[in-house]
Formats: C-alpha cells, structure tokens, sequence
C-alpha cells in the first residue's frame, strides 16, 4: 500500500505542531520541532497570509498525516462520518479516525507510535474478541475485547514498548489491563477525549464545498 516515506519530522513543521509520529523521540530535546518550529525550506520563516482554503486545506492535513491516513482513506471516512445519525460531522470524523485499530494500539501504549502500531498489526500481534486482527483501519467498536497474541507477550520488543509507554495515560474511552495483556473499548470518544489541536469544523468545510 502506498504510504509517505519522506522525513516525518517536516510533516510537523510543516503542520506547525507536534504530530508525534516519531514514538520516544518525540518527548525528548532532539525533537525537530523543538529545535526549529517553523516550516521547512527556503521560505519557511517568511510570514505568509494563509487564506480561507489554506486554512481548510492545513487542517485536513494535520488530521490526516497525524493518523497516517492516505488522501482517498480520509475522504471516505469523512462520507462515513456525513452518515452518522447522531453527533456533528468533524467531530464523528474524528471518532472514527482514533478508532482505527492501529490508533487504539498506540492509545494503549502497546506501540511507541502510530507507525510502529501499524507494523505490529500487520504482523498479527493483536486480536479482536479473540480473533486475530492484522488491518490497521480496522474499526473498533464500543464493547470490543483487543489482546496481545500470547507468543508475543514476553518479546523483548513488547516488553521494551511497555516499560516504555508504562506511564502514558490511557483515553478514557478504553479500559486497559496490562497484566492480562487485555484492553476493552468502553466508550465512543468525545472530542474533550481527543489531543489533536485542529479546527475540525474547517475540515467539514473542505469536504463540503
Ligand atoms: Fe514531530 Fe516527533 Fe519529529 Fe518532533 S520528533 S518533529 S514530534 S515526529
């Protein structure tokens, strides 16, 4: 499947904020952003008036390059959010994004990014109310039972991603047991749940002109 390979680091310099998609690196001194906080290229410290569209377009791109989605993905979750009885359209948008499977792995501290959540999946070290589950966009619904496979569990790599993400607090739409190696979606999350700093209602207006 196609997926961006270029520096991530620009992508939050670009996006002018942490997307966090570099896991532990991020929280510490030698994250780019830290370092230089405006976007990259030759004009990168010029000011520059961003019109209406401009304003629509970066928020579409934050959201999606901070949950790794592609172009024609994120569309399609937009119409899937359009069809929701209930709720406002960005912020169904937005539910639907942080149910991604690979989301939800990392929301549990069971990966050290977005990115490397995605990997895990696919090579099968998750399941879904005892089935294994290895596509990312895989939506989790509320009352769903996710587990680490159990061959999996004493792996140094699983062993050094819960020491480190141990102290990461966990969204209070899921539930989750790391002695077990369980975790259980309690709840559909509410915008108040989600850290992404972007004007989702500026998105609805992309998609909706
Ligand atoms: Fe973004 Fe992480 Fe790179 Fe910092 S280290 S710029 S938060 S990807």
């Amino acid at each position: 499947m196609a997926r961006y390979t270029g520096a991530v680091c620009r992508l939050c310099r670009r996006e002018g904020q942490k997307l966090f998609l570099k896991g532990e690196r991020c929280y510490t001194g030698k994250c780019a952003f830290t370092r230089r906080s405006y976007a990259p290229g030759q004009h990168g410290q010029g000011r520059k008036k961003v019109s209406e569209y401009g304003m629509q377009l970066r928020a579409k791109q934050r959201a999606r390059r901070y949950y790794g989605v592609l172009e024609h993905q994120f569309a399609d979750y937009f119409v899937m959010a359009t069809k929701m009885k209930e709720g406002k359209k960005g912020e169904n948008l937005l539910a639907i994004l942080e149910s991604r499977l690979d989301n939800v792995v990392y929301r549990l501290g069971w990966a050290n990014s977005r990115a490397e959540a995605r990997l895990l999946v696919v090579h099968g070290h998750f399941y879904v109310n005892g089935q294994r589950v290895d596509i990312p966009s895989y939506l989790v619904k509320v009352g769903d039972v996710l587990s680490i496979k159990e061959g999996s569990r004493n792996s140094v790599k699983f062993k050094s991603i819960m020491e480190t993400n141990g102290s990461r607090p966990v969204p209070k739409w899921l539930e989750v047991n790391n002695e077990k190696f369980e975790a259980k979606k309690i709840a559909l999350p509410a915008r108040e749940d989600i850290d992404l700093e972007v004007e989702e209602t500026l998105i609805v207006e992309l998609y909706s002109k």
